[in-house]
């Protein structure tokens, strides 16, 4: 047993933020409350382990926790804010989890739902939403990260197949027997999506080993060694690097809500412990120091809320520009950082322990600070918006 009691979820809400969420996202809250609830208690032995739940993918499906607000028939459909709130608890609970959430649903199934064929639909969106099926994105190659607009997996026709060649890196759920939408360039030099089951034939997918973050989701390296698929796997909306760019600028706001999961649990831990730990005989939320850092931390979070639940109201009414989806990443990000190293801290030696969960958080931030577009790619996208100037090259 722990010897501090730090996981409960306080609601953390200093300026009513969320007091007028409409029931039905409420309702989408507190299924992913319910789940992280199931979750937690085992989340710390996984991160230990490195291994990845996949039991837990089934069990989100099963509460219609994957679909990210797409429309998926038969599932309930969720607006931004909704979605926006599941992002929230899930990584409220464990950012690898909230990594599944944004890897399932924010990136696959959300490729197949915006490009796909009415066929590739019907196969794909609903299984995915459920979790009865897994799914990856494939964007990112060992050379390319930042500048995947520049990346080199081929693409060429051959008969009434295409066969495809090259590497990946990072991704989420590429080992896990699912199916990957691959981007490669066609022979017109075009950036187009690909449906890769992952038991193609010279589809080669090793788990990336010895991460500090992100411990229990498993990310793949990819090789496509002549990988032949048919026509009707070719997602006929993207044909342009920019149709790869409207599903990642989709996502991007889910990332600033995740964000704001891991830096409610981590200030709520801290303040959990600031009344709990005693020195110098008195609690440490007595301390003058104790309570500027907990301001400080109370002032960043409910900035980061501001930016969620504003910007989720822009999406529903389809005026969300994609420099805004940045700006919330740049800052939640950000701010989430500032808060777990303040929280590790506040907790002292405690404070690196798993049990306390704090560490978890922290480790798991650094990769949601990179992935989606890093801070300086999304400050380079927000800066290209205001002065007219691109600063990328
Ligand atoms: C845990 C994890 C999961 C991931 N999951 C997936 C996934 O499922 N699918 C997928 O396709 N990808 C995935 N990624 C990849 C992710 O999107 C990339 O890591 C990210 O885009 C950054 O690329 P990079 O790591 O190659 O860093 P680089 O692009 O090499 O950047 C290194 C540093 O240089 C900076 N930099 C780069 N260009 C510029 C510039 N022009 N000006 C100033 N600074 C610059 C960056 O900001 C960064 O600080 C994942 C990554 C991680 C860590």
């Amino acid at each position: 047993m722990p010897d501090y009691d730090l996981q409960a979820a306080l609601d953390t809400d200093y300026y009513a933020v969320f007091e007028g969420i409409p029931g039905t996202d409420r309702a989408a809250w507190e299924r992913a409350r319910e789940f992280v609830e199931e979750a937690l208690p085992v989340m710390n032995g996984h991160w230990d382990r490195a291994e990845y739940p996949v039991h837990l993918v089934k069990r989100m499906g099963e509460l219609n926790l994957l679909a990210d607000g797409i429309e998926v028939p038969g599932l309930e459909p969720m607006s931004p804010l909704a979605a926006g709130l599941v992002n929230m608890e899930v990584s409220r609970g464990d950012g690898s989890l909230g990594t599944v959430v944004a890897v399932q649903g924010g990136l696959a199934l959300r490729s197949i739902a915006f490009h796909g064929s009415p066929e590739q639909k019907d196969r794909w969106l609903g299984p995915l939403a459920r979790g009865e099926e897994l799914g990856s994105f494939a964007l990112t190659e060992p050379d390319h990260g930042s500048d995947s607009v520049s990346l080199e997996t081929t693409a060429r026709r051959d008969g009434g197949e295409w066969v495809l060649d090259g590497e990946k890196k990072w991704i989420g759920n590429g080992a896990s027997g699912g199916v990957t939408v691959v981007w490669a360039r066609d022979e017109d030099g075009n950036v187009r999506g690909f449906l890769v089951e992952q038991d193609t034939p010279g589809y080669r997918a090793e788990v990336i080993e010895g991460k500090g973050s992100l411990r229990a989701i498993h990310q793949a390296r990819i090789r496509l060694e002549g990988v032949r698929i048919p026509e009707a796997n070719v997602l006929p909306g993207a044909r342009r690097f920019k149709d790869t760019s409207r599903v990642l600028v989709a996502t991007r706001l889910g990332v600033a809500w995740s964000a704001l999961g891991h830096a409610t649990a981590a200030y709520e831990a801290a303040l959990a412990y600031a009344q709990q730990r005693v020195q110098f005989g008195q609690r440490l939320a007595k301390f003058q120091l104790v309570q500027d850092r907990l301001s400080q931390m109370l002032a960043e979070l409910t900035s980061m809320q501001l930016h969620c639940v504003h910007l989720a109201g822009l999406d529903a009414e389809g005026r969300m520009r994609p420099t805004q989806a940045s700006m919330a990443k740049y800052h939640n990000t950000r701010k989430a950082r500032f808060i777990a190293s303040t929280a590790r801290d506040l907790l002292g030696g405690n404070g690196i322990l798993l049990e306390n969960h704090v560490i978890r958080h922290m480790m798991d931030i650094e990769s949601i600070h990179t992935y989606e577009g890093t801070e300086s790619v999304q400050a380079l996208l927000i800066g290209r918006d205001v002065t007219g100037v691109g600063a990328f090259v």
